[in-house]
């Protein structure tokens, strides 16, 4: 038995490689995105009493990470990334039929668009349905997870010089809060736990069009040492 779905939107987002986009939603507020819808849900209808509502969710495919062999077991990142737990006990992204969810923050609503803000989804994510949060049924307060019980520590982060001025820079040819993005997805150190790296080991990766480049000049610390604009661009 197979059934098949399609998706009602596309996700553009500030994050263009895996590496370094949060573990989950919210960890940083500052990852903004837009979701343009697909017909026929681009039509106004479809979003009448969303600008009711602050939150959404948001139900998506893993298109980076499909595979042919379903997994039982994994090792999520969060464990050290050498642990097996079996894979209904875990939000990775390799599991059946490769679905994620994520509850994010809905700023704006536009013809055929959602703005949106703490996100944790690659950009061109396939969006398989929308969904509003209902306070009272999705905050449990009683609720327990031993295996996430809070979120990953964060690590200091620092700029080397001028760094923290070219990011300053970008955000403002963006228009968006590229410094704080920065600053929240490298404290939650995105560096698998397993990996001690050497202090001059260069880590990369890629917010909207620019790319950052950092080490860790001691294991509880991130210095970025390099802004560019993507090649192509001056
Ligand atoms: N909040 C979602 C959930 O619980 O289903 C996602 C959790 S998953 C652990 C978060 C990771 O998914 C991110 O760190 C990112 O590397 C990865 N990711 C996000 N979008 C993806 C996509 N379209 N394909 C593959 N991996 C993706």
């Amino acid at each position: 038995m197979s059934y098949s779905v399609s998706p009602i939107g596309i996700l553009r987002s500030c994050f263009r490689e895996k590496f370094a986009i949060p573990r989950q939603p919210h960890l940083a507020p500052a990852a903004r995105g837009e979701l343009v819808l697909l017909p026929p849900f681009d039509q106004p209808q479809a979003l009448e009493g969303l600008e009711q509502v602050s939150h959404v969710w948001l139900l998506f495919l893993f298109h980076q990470a499909l595979e042919a062999e379903p997994r039982l077991r994994v090792r999520p990142p969060r464990l050290g990334g050498n642990r097996y737990v079996g894979v209904f006990a875990t939000r990775a992204t390799h599991r059946p039929n490769g679905i994620g969810q994520s509850v994010v923050k809905l700023e704006g609503v536009e013809p055929g668009r959602l703005l949106l803000s703490g996100i944790d989804l690659l950009d061109g994510t396939p969006v398989l349905d929308i969904k509003p949060y209902v306070p009272y049924a999705d905050s449990l307060p009683d609720a327990r997870n031993a295996l996430a019980p809070e979120p990953p520590p964060a690590i200091g982060v620092q700029w080397a010089d001028g760094c923290l001025q070219q990011a300053r820079e970008q955000a403002l040819r963006l228009g968006q809060p590229l410094v704080e993005l920065i600053e929240q997805c490298l404290a939650q150190d995105p560096r698998p736990a397993y990996q001690q790296p050497a202090p001059d080991r260069r880590y990369g990766t890629r917010f909207w069009d620019v790319e950052v480049r950092w080490h860790y000049p001691s294991p509880h610390c991130i210095r970025v040492v390099e802004i560019a604009r993507e090649a192509g661009h001056s």
